[in-house]
């Protein structure tokens, strides 16, 4: 082993027991058992010490406070194990308040400076008036340079966190309004979208689509072919229907929210849709073989000014049925 590589071996040992002997004494301090999220909680807070989290630890423990396992969860920390433990964007949000409240401290702190300043600055200005003081006046500028270099790195600092934050945030807003496997936006963000469009009063077509005999598909060539053939609807969806509102709303279920077109308009749409997937034919990537067209069936109806989404939903997938007894393959609109 060549001496420059043991050497960044050593350094590394060294580093990780650091890390260590700091986590550990992190959980002594705050009397907190080592099971497995509270020492990632610490390991976050001690290899992080100027991250959003450690600071929010620091605001908290100020004073000598020790951290509770209440407030390790409401940071963030220690649901990893349970999925009735709040979700990941409940310790953002704990972030976030954080963060505001840090902002605010730091305002007001700043304020009080500037004003400190001014009433300085207003004395020295007295003081001078007839015997300009070159002294006095060095001196007044250098605090004043010192402080407003000090304010700026510190608003540097916030801004940039809270540049972190609004992106983790964003993140967690848009996987909450994502489906995962399609990549579509789900059940709540379709409900979220008819909502705003009823709202501004967009002209609105509801078209809800079912897969044809989908249990089939997963039978014969199992689940994950069946996750793949989903995908690929998916996406054929989206580009026949593209302007308008695609989303999955569950399962092999998805709407389209048509907006600003009329009913016969957006059945066009829809019916082009439909020819494209039942033109498709898929094959097994592994072996080739075939696995016959996949259809859908759908209910197509427009939504009156203001009617709740039930109302139009129910018709639409009244309609679905009447298309699924109807032969599938199908649309069938009011
Ligand atoms: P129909 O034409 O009457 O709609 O028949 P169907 O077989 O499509 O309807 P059914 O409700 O009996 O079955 C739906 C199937 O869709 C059963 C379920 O396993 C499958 N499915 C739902 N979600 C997924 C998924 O995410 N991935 C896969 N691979 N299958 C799914
Ligand atoms: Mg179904
Ligand atoms: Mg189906």
């Amino acid at each position: 082993m060549g001496l420059a590589r043991s050497t960044r071996l050593v350094a590394a040992e060294d580093r990780a027991a650091q890390v260590f002997d700091c986590v550990r004494a992190f959980l002594r301090l705050h009397r907190l058992s080592a099971d497995p999220a509270h020492y990632a909680f610490a390991h976050e807070v001690v290899c992080n010490p100027t991250g959003v989290l450690a600071q929010s630890v620091g605001t908290m423990t100020e004073g000598g406070i020790r951290l509770s396992t209440r407030d390790i969860e409401t940071l963030g920390g220690g649901h990893a194990e349970s999925s009735n433990d709040p979700a990941p964007s409940d310790g953002l949000v704990a972030q976030t308040q954080m963060q505001v409240e840090g902002f605010t401290d730091m305002v007001r702190s700043m304020r009080a400076e500037t004003a400190d300043f001014g009433r300085d600055l207003a004395a020295s200005a007295t003081a001078m008036q007839g015997s300009a003081n070159s002294d006095d006046l060095v001196r007044l500028t250098a605090v004043m340079l010192d402080r407003v270099r000090s304010a700026e790195a510190r608003l540097q600092a916030a801004t940039s966190e809270a540049d972190q934050l609004r992106e983790k945030l964003e993140e967690a807003r848009g996987d909450a309004r994502r489906d995962p496997l399609t990549g579509l936006p789900n059940r709540r963000a379709f409900e979220e979208a008819f909502a705003e469009h009823m709202e501004r009063g967009t002209r609105l077509c509801l078209a809800v689509c079912d897969v044809d005999r989908f249990k089939r598909v997963n039978d014969q060539f199992g689940h994950s072919v069946g996750d793949r053939v989903l995908k690929a609807i998916a996406e054929a969806l989206s580009t026949a229907c593209d302007g308008h509102f695609v989303a999955r709303y569950g399962g092999e279920e998805f709407v389209i929210l048509f907006s600003n077109v009329d009913l016969a308009k957006a059945h066009t749409t829809l019916e082009s849709a439909r020819l494209t997937v039942d033109a498709k034919r898929y094959r097994l990537r592994e072996t080739d073989t075939p696995l016959g067209a996949v259809t859908f069936s759908a209910g197509l109806s427009s939504a009156d000014v203001g009617e709740p989404l039930g109302a139009v939903f129910g018709r639409a997938d009244k309609l679905l049925y009447a298309a699924k007894d109807g032969g599938r393959n199908q649309v069938r609109l009011t």
